[in-house]
């Protein structure tokens, strides 16, 4: 009931494929090979203008592989990427129009906040006042109004983790790409971030791809949950489908259905 009331629907599941026409992004046989064993055999994955998937799998099993193959910081051996239609053979990282949040954030320790959230804006060349007025929007939106200047090292790490999110927002990516965005927080922080990052994404329509290894998160997040295994996609769906049918005995294992 738990799922049904989240999706609204408590009915069929939803289809896995999106239409082609509103693909933001399209991989078609994604390959890549680190020495023998491929990181990502021959990956099929579309994600829809506005859905929000999240890539769930145990650790190597090619998740965040993924991520920077999307965002061009890793070259893929065979297959393409496409974003809005478009291959991405030799565009490089920062014309992609992708955010990548890693793990780690890494946040500019020797930058205040604004410094942080306004990065991305720099790159692009925005004006003084553009920088001002989009930081304290951001702030605003991750629940931190008015922390433009305080130093990071003051931060608590939920508050590093909206400051990371707000600097990857801050361009306005076409796709928002999440690397265990939540993975050092603790547990119930973890779980009230993540309904707030989804009503956040709601309410902006962000189109996010994000990858975890937990699947409670993965499964409050996510329109549609691709389970990975060993670089490849072993099911995709719906969570509630993916929850009452595991395609497979590893998503079932996966899952914890032990018995
Ligand atoms: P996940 O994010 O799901 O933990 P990764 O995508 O990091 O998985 O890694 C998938 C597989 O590729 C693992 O076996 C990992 O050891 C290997 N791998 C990832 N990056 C490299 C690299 N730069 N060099 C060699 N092997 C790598
Ligand atoms: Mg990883």
């Amino acid at each position: 009931t738990d799922f049904a009331d989240r999706t609204g629907t408590g009915g069929p599941p939803v289809a896995d494929a999106p239409p082609v026409a509103d693909a933001l992004l399209d991989l078609e046989g994604v390959t890549v090979r680190f020495g023998a064993r491929p990181a990502l055999d021959a990956v099929d994955l579309r994600v829809a203008a506005h859905e929000i998937v999240c890539v769930l799998g145990p650790s190597g099993s090619g998740k965040s592989t993924l991520l920077r193959v999307v965002a061009g910081l890793q070259t893929a051996d065979a297959g393409r990427v496409l974003l809005d239609g478009a291959d991405q053979v030799g565009v490089p990282v920062h014309r992609r129009g992708v955010g990548l949040m890693f793990q780690d954030h890494q946040l500019f320790p020797q930058r205040d906040v604004a410094g942080n959230v306004a990065f991305g804006l720099r790159m692009r060349g925005a004006g003084r006042t553009e920088q001002t007025l989009r930081v304290e929007e951001l702030l605003e939106l991750v629940g931190l109004p008015g922390a433009g200047r305080r130093a990071v090292a003051t931060l608590s790490g939920g508050e590093q983790q909206r400051v990371a999110l707000a600097r990857a927002l801050a361009p306005r990516p076409k796709l928002l790409m999440l690397d265990e965005p939540l993975g050092q927080l603790d547990r119930s922080l973890r779980e009230r971030l993540v309904v707030e990052l989804r009503q956040l994404f709601a309410q902006l329509g962000t189109t996010v791809l994000a990858v975890t290894h937990d699947q409670g998160e993965a499964f409050a997040l996510a329109d549609r949950v691709v389970v990975m295994c060993d670089g490849r996609i072993a099911q995709a769906g719906s969570p509630l489908d993916v929850w009452q049918r595991p395609a497979s005995e590893f998503v079932a294992r996966f899952l914890g259905f032990d018995n």
